[in-house]
């Protein structure tokens, strides 16, 4: 309902590219695990989200910025997208599972991305 799938898709492949180079294994869009994280290995207990910076309305991201028409609509669409992200990030948490969010901008950096990525999943 409304519900913005696809528009991380060609960041997710990205992520998913650096996350193998790094040796990772992986499932994607993981229906068995509280919110289908978009990466996930529930072995080692991690889960990943790939957000867009617009959808999920990334603060203080340039990219993030608010539409000059209809602005109330956006508002609310945004404050509800985040509302959503926050509980499936909180229900991953409750079960013992770490998540970490990757924002679209951060490919702008892959280096840095993938030093955060390594940590995140193998530490
Ligand atoms: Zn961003």
């Amino acid at each position: 309902m409304g519900r913005v799938r696809h528009e991380g898709t060609e960041a997710e492949l990205r992520v998913r590219r650096i996350l193998h180079g790094l040796g990772a294994r992986y499932r994607v869009n993981v229906h068995s695990l509280p919110g289908s994280p978009d990466i996930a290995n529930k072995t080692r207990r991690k889960a990943i989200f790939v957000h867009g910076c617009f959808w999920h309305h990334h603060v203080g991201c340039p990219k993030a910025g608010l539409p000059k028409v209809n602005r109330e609509f956006w508002r609310k669409k945004f404050a509800d997208n985040r509302a959503r992200d926050e509980r499936k990030e909180e229900a991953l948490r409750s079960r013992g599972i770490d998540t970490l969010v990757v924002w679209e901008c951060e490919l702008n950096n892959e280096e840095a991305l993938s030093k955060r990525l390594r940590r995140f999943w193998f530490d």
